[in-house]
């Protein structure tokens, strides 16, 4: 089965990360998402609600498993057996950061990093400055899918 590991923090789920993640499907015959625990890192969503908003935003689609994990990605990919992670690609910054790790991990393993170039749409939209906007009461509805909303 060709699985692919898309990693993230997803505090919360974005447009952005709905883009990928569904520019994916095709290309793959499962995605997990898999959202990454860190002690030491302070969420604005539990890992509950995070999980809670990517189940419900694709709950009708069965190539598509929600999981959590702790400690590195390539360790995670092993565990359940995928060769490839799935990253989005934003920005030159975003590519400079991501080549990096990449590059480490094809060191430290043989899994393969696969990159989308976010749609134009969407190439603003990042959760942080959701987070901005919830914590100040704006309006994120054209930002996030409506299960973060309603939440
Ligand atoms: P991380 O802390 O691992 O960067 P994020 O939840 O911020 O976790 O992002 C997870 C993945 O989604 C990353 O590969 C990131 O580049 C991608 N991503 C986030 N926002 C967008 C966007 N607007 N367009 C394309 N990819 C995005």
């Amino acid at each position: 089965m060709n699985r692919v590991v898309f990693p993230g923090s997803f505090d919360p789920l974005t447009l952005g990360h709905t883009d990928i993640i569904n520019r994916a499907l095709p290309l793959f015959d499962e995605i997990i998402v898999a959202i990454g625990t860190n002690a030491d890192k302070k969420y604005m969503f539990s890992v509950e609600q995070r999980k809670h908003f990517i189940e419900k935003t694709y709950e009708c689609n069965p190539k598509i498993k929600v999981d959590t994990y702790e400690g590195l990605t390539i360790d995670y990919c092993k565990k359940v057996d995928s060769k490839y992670i799935l990253r989005g690609l934003r920005n030159p910054a975003d590519f400079e950061f991501e080549k990096a790790i990449a590059q480490t991990n094809r060191k430290l393993s043989t899994i393969e990093t696969v990159f989308l170039l976010t749609s134009a749409d969407n190439s603003y939209i990042s959760s942080s400055i959701v987070r901005d906007i919830l914590r100040n009461n704006g309006d994120v509805s054209l930002l996030v899918p409506d299960i973060v909303i309603r939440n």
